[in-house]
């Protein structure tokens, strides 16, 4: 590397934020240039299906860093500024305006876009998507006319601006597919809780329902499911999950499979010098031993960092436990770990009460865990899971126990197993 070298980071939300943070924190003094295609400076998406969707957050608390931090840390920040290309072998990226820039290290932390539903009448006034600060100010205008809303999609986001829209005293349809909001993350015992919890508050659930079409002239009045029902609406929110913006490095034949393909220090597999962080980038996980691309804020927020870290030739290794948070009405939640396959979910409290526990077992093991308005749960929570010993179900669930003594009996067959 040159002695005054060039790190450029494409994508000015969170991960390129904090690593841009990070690489001045640790002592860079090369030239670093920040592109955003956005046209401010980077914010926090979270407060964007809760607070800032209902007017009760302000836009300057969005901001990751007061106005002036990056001229401060000599962060050339360049908004409304879309990197049209990059050339790995010829260490250079182009802007959309035809600019060339070299560079030395180059991060990708492009994130995620909406996916957007190809559907008749999807191109209708009213039918609204969430992802930027200005969506959700479309959203929350639109909603202020509106009467009845239809929420497309039961994940995070979907769930999470039906509650806020509700809140805001709009009667809303939640559908989807699944059989309870969060079903596919949570399973049915959790989700269980955040169906009732919609419906105590008023909300409209139709589960296991698809769209076909939005109807209406000009601007949506209906929904249109595949199974002919008609839901009236004068506003649609579609929250169908996101992709990956990997537009960039496909083009430039890197590595991509749901995700750019980094190792666990961030390094695009076969491109010297070029990083991927955030939502864009799918991870090797030295834990699980497999890529994992985290769509989630504490991601995103860490692998910024630790991309900056090894732009830099420190050491590094990411292998934080996948997390998030969610609130929905007053159930604030924390949750660690990877579902994917269990075998049990052990409650630790009333789910009712929307005070509690759940953990999500494998082979007697805890592979998740979240919590709900337990605020200092979720450390205990990661203990268990790194630990990864088998715990005994009565023990995990009972809240006299602290959660650093539920190591339960191991099984015959785990014992035969740590004897030979
Ligand atoms: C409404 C909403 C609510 C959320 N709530 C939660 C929550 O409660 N809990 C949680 O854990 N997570 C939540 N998340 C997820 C979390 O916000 C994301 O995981 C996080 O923002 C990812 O950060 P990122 O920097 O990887 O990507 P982004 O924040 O998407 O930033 C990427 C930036 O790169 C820009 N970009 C892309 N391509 C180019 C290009 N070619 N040139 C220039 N710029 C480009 C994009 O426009 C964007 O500004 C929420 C997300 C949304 C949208």
């Amino acid at each position: 590397m040159p002695s005054s070298p060039t790190f450029v980071i494409v994508g000015a939300g969170l991960a390129g934020a904090k690593a841009a943070e990070t690489l001045r924190a640790e002592g860079f003094g090369g030239r670093l240039l920040l592109f955003g295609d956005e046209a401010e400076r980077p914010y926090d998406r979270p407060p964007l299906s809760k607070g800032y969707l209902r007017g009760e957050t302000d836009r300057d608390s969005l901001y990751l860093h007061q106005d002036g931090f990056y001229a401060t840390h000599d962060i050339e920040l360049h908004t409304s500024t879309p990197v049209r290309s990059i050339h790995p072998a010829a260490h250079r990226l182009e802007l959309a305006s035809g600019e060339r820039i070299g560079y030395d290290r180059l991060l990708l932390a492009t994130g995620a876009a909406p996916r957007r539903l190809p559907l008749p009448g999807a191109e209708l006034v009213g039918v609204h998507y969430l992802r930027s600060r200005r969506d959700a100010e479309l959203v929350a205008t639109t909603a202020a006319r509106a009467e009845h809303v239809v929420v497309v999609g039961t994940g995070w986001i979907g769930s999470e601006a039906a509650a806020s829209l509700r809140q805001l005293g709009r009667e809303v349809t939640l559908l989807g597919p699944d059989t309870a909001p969060l079903a596919r993350v949570l399973g049915p015992e959790v989700a269980g809780v955040y169906r009732d919890l919609h419906a105590d508050h008023g909300v409209q659930l139709v589960p296991g329902s698809r769209v076909a079409r939005f109807r209406g002239h000009r601007r949506v009045e209906a929904v249109i499911t595949s199974d002919g029902r008609v839901f009236p609406c004068d506003l649609v929110l579609v929250g169908a999950g996101a992709i990956p913006r990997t537009e960039l490095a496909v083009a430039a034949g890197l590595p991509v499979q749901n995700g750019v393909l980094v190792n666990d220090r961030l390094q695009v597999l076969g491109a010297a010098g070029v990083f991927a962080a955030g939502d864009v980038a799918a991870a090797w996980h030295p834990r699980y031993q497999t890529h994992l691309r985290v769509e989630h804020w504490a991601n995103a927020f860490n692998q910024g960092p630790a991309a900056a870290r090894s732009m830099l030739g420190i050491p590094t290794s990411y292998e934080r436990l996948p997390s998030f948070f969610s609130d929905q009405y007053d159930l604030g939640m924390q949750y660690a770990g990877l579902g994917g396959a269990w075998d049990q979910v052990v409650f630790r409290g009333d789910p009712a009460t929307h005070a509690f526990i759940a953990f999500w077992l494998k082979d007697q093991r805890v592979i998740a865990g979240m919590h709900a308005n337990i605020w200092d749960a979720i450390e205990p929570i990661q203990t268990l899971i790194r630990d990864g010993r088998p715990v005994d179900p009565a023990r995990l669930a009972d809240p006299t126990v602290p959660m650093d003594q539920v190591a339960g009996p191991r099984s015959a067959a785990l014992t035969a197993g740590s004897i030979q």
